[in-house]
């Protein structure tokens, strides 16, 4: 596809349209480029829940506040893998394996997630893993195990982005999808509304995942679920307007990508979230919760999905599935890297 370079204006100008001209362009967008009537099934395992040293001012995973959730250390692989088959027992065509470190460090914990996604692969499932910021070594050695993408939210705009988290910078994200970017892992990044952001960092979001060259395969949108504790507990909910419009200028910037229907489902009514597939989200999160939070249950999900008339995406449709390199054969050495990342405004961390 030919690369353009968006302006915030332009943006600016799709994310202000009427709301029923924005929806019906994007629905005209997201037909030229996807199966209107398809929408992929994806459940998120927690591998490694809260004890975070993050300070993401939305996360209850995050050690310095005071949540209620349950900390789990990293599951074993049968662990997690009995999990991804119960996933595709229920229409789950992609694992997202999720564990709250700062960045990922070489070592056994590394290894055993190397080993889920050989595993998970194996069981003819995509497998996306979040785990933090991540080097160039590190992203070779979880393509050569098979995984199919890597996640590395922006959250928000540049300029915001420091308003909401102080414990990395910006860049540290992008230095991340850079070097996923040097194997052939697809990318997921996206982020989060309703965080006390303006409108303008909504488009500086999408302004900067829209100019990635090539823009992520994968986009998650997010709206915020405030968690007591979190020192964003008192935030207002985003209205199904918000997140409708946001979801469908997401689609005419970002034609190709898949975009997810992330966190904060439980917040829209199904005729809501039936707005958001008609404004070209095809992808939700499936289970009761979605790392800590709430989330609709699966049945009901299948229940709208046959309403609508809405089938389920196969996986490595979009993508081909890498080939799995077996420990024994694996040719890329760990490094023993736990590299240094920024602290913006204060000292760099020690390795
Ligand atoms: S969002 Fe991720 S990095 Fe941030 S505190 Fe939560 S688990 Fe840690």
């Amino acid at each position: 596809m030919e690369r353009k370079m968006w302006t915030d204006t332009e943006i600016s100008e799709i994310y202000n349209l009427p709301f029923l001209e924005l929806i019906h362009k994007a629905s005209l967008v997201h037909r030229e480029h996807h199966d209107p009537n398809k929408v992929q099934v994806s459940s998120l395992i927690s591998i490694k829940t809260g004890g975070c040293p993050e300070d993401c001012g939305y996360c209850p995973q995050a050690a310095r506040y005071h949540t209620d959730i349950e900390k789990n250390d990293l599951m074993s692989v049968s662990q997690v893998k009995a999990q991804a088959l119960r996933a595709k027992s229920t229409g789950s065509s992609r694992v997202c394996l999720g564990a709250a470190w700062r960045n990922v460090k070489d070592g056994k914990d590394f290894d055993d997630v190397i080993e889920m996604v050989r595993e998970i692969t194996k069981l003819d499932m995509e497998v996306c893993c979040t785990l933090g910021m991540l080097t160039e070594t590190q992203a070779k050695r979880l393509e050569e195990a098979g995984l199919y993408a890597y996640n590395h939210n922006i959250d928000s705009s540049e300029e915001y982005y420091q308003e909401v988290i102080s414990t990395r910078a910006f860049d540290d994200r992008i230095k991340t999808i850079d070097n996923v970017r040097k194997t052939s892992i697809t990318v997921c990044s996206g982020g989060i509304i309703g965080m006390g952001e303006e409108e303008k960092d909504r488009i500086g979001m999408l302004k900067v995942l829209a100019n990635m060259y090539p823009q992520p395969e994968s986009v998650p949108i997010n709206s915020l679920v405030p968690v007591e504790g979190t020192p964003m507990e008192n935030q207002k909910t985003v209205s199904v307007f918000e997140m409708v419009r946001m979801i469908a200028t997401t689609r005419i910037v970002l034609p190709e990508t898949q975009v997810r229907l992330s966190a904060g489902r439980t917040q829209l009514s199904p005729e809501g979230q039936t707005l958001c597939f008609y404004a070209g989200a095809n992808s939700i999160f499936a289970g009761d919760k979605l790392l800590t939070t709430p989330n609709p249950d699966v049945n009901e999900d299948m229940r709208l999905f046959g309403e609508l008339g809405i089938t389920t995406q196969k996986p490595f449709e979009k993508h081909p599935k890498r080939e799995v390199v077996e420990a024994s054969d694996s040719k890329i050495e760990a490094l023993g890297e736990n590299p240094r990342w920024t602290r913006p405004s204060k000292k760099t961390e020690e390795a």
